[in-house]
């Protein structure tokens, strides 16, 4: 789960973490008061949208030579109009997709006079379960650009978790990054504050890009972005409080009410399975017959009726689908329920593609002869490579 980069900095506020003043707005009318809470001569008027990228971003509909997300203005009144251009706009970035992001709430900030900018960003290291830090002198540009062009000027460890951060590491950033003087010691506090924070709200990212040096020679975090691990949301209610549902794919939102995991892909074959090893070998297969999958679906072990009438819901809400597989080998999951939860789906949103359907395992005749005599339109299948060789050409038949 990501969040806001307002919201970040809370956090990172209530850690002793350097960030600017700033004020978040819903409203074009409270623009005016937000503002002039903070102190000038700059105010930096910032969109706040799950995607970075937005300083280079555009707006949908834009007017020419019209400015992206993040706009330095130099009065109360000029932050306010700002404020009022982007609200329920639509801001397309490198990072959103094409279809972009509403922009719903606006964040204002303390401009900072900038000498330099860094880049520090603290994630996960799957490969050794640590966290790493990766460090950059070249800060405000895109990470990937830099690993792309200059990879020698990114700078990654990892941080041991049975001896945990130290001095030693701070100064390792600092070295990666050029400091000296004061700013090394800084830097050391905020390299150990950050990984507290990371550690202690079951974090999965944490970037500030850029990480500045102002002109009085202090360290900032300018722009920051978090990201949590969803498995952990459950120990983190105050983190769980700042989702912005509005930013979620609404299908892969829905599957998380329902208790589905789900994950929204770009394909056009849509599936439900059960066990997620099962999911990933029908999506592979799927490939290998020359078409892709549209979601990752796993409804589980337990799955009721409602569970599977939800998830038949989800799959044909994605207008990509063009045709659905079904595979479900009944261990704890029966045969019947799948094939009671598809009848009832089909019944509420009715079925305007192909279906493929292969069952296997527990109530297998049972759950076959509820299909068959619902007179639905169900392609019958005996093995997975049969399934997905009948799925892939009933969809390019149909097409
Ligand atoms: P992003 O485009 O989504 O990554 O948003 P950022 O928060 O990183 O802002 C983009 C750029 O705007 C930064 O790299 C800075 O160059 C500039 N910027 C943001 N805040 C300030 C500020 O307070 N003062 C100045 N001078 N520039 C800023
Ligand atoms: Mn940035």
């Amino acid at each position: 789960m990501n969040i806001h980069e307002y919201q970040a900095k809370q956090l990172m506020r209530e850690y002793g973490v350097p960030v600017s003043d700033g004020r978040v707005v819903l409203k074009a009318e409270e623009a005016k008061t937000a503002a002039s809470e903070l102190d000038g001569p700059v105010w930096v008027v910032k969109a706040q949208i799950h995607a970075g990228g937005r300083g280079k971003g555009h707006f949908k509909e834009a007017s020419a030579g019209e400015k992206g997300g993040v706009r330095l203005t130099r009065s109360v009144e000029e932050a306010a109009d700002e404020v009022q251009r982007m609200l329920g706009r639509t801001l397309v970035t490198h990072q959103s997709g094409p279809a972009g992001r509403t922009v719903n709430r606006i964040y204002i900030e303390e401009g900072a006079g900038i000498a330099r900018e860094l880049y520090l960003a603290l994630l996960i290291d799957r490969k050794t379960s640590h966290i790493a830090f990766v460090c950059s002198t070249e800060g405000g540009m895109d990470i990937e650009e830099v690993a792309a062009k200059t990879p020698d000027r990114i700078v990654t460890f990892t941080v041991d978790p049975a001896t945990g951060i130290s001095g030693f590491h701070g100064r390792r950033v600092a070295f990666a990054l050029g400091l000296e003087g004061r700013q090394v010691r800084q830097c050391v506090e905020l390299v150990g504050r950050l990984y507290r924070l990371f550690v202690e709200k079951d974090a999965e990212m944490l970037e500030v890009n850029p990480l500045i040096v102002t002109d009085k020679g202090e360290l900032r975090c300018l722009d920051a972005k978090m990201g949590f691990d969803s498995n952990a949301l459950y120990r983190q209610p105050e983190i769980l409080a700042l989702r912005d549902e509005t930013e979620e794919d609404p299908k892969e939102l829905a599957a998380s009410k329902f208790d589905l995991n789900y994950i929204a892909l770009d394909g056009e074959i849509g599936c439900m399975v059960n066990g997620a090893g099962l999911a990933m070998a029908t999506m592979d297969i799927i490939k290998l017959f020359g078409a892709e999958p549209a979601n990752f679906l796993d409804v589980g072990g337990g799955a009721t009726t409602e569970k599977v009438t939800e998830a038949f819901k989800i799959i044909t809400s994605d207008p990509q689908v063009k045709g659905i597989l079904i595979n479900i080998f009944g261990g704890i999951m029966r045969c019947d329920v799948i094939a009671e939860g598809v009848i009832a789906a089909v019944k509420e949103v009715g079925l305007k593609v192909p279906l493929v359907v292969r069952l296997e395992g527990t109530n297998v005749e049972l759950g076959k002869k509820i299909l068959n005599e619902s007179g639905l339109d169900v392609i019958a299948a005996d093995d997975l490579a049969d399934a997905a060789q009948k799925i892939v050409a009933a969809v390019k038949e149909y097409a």
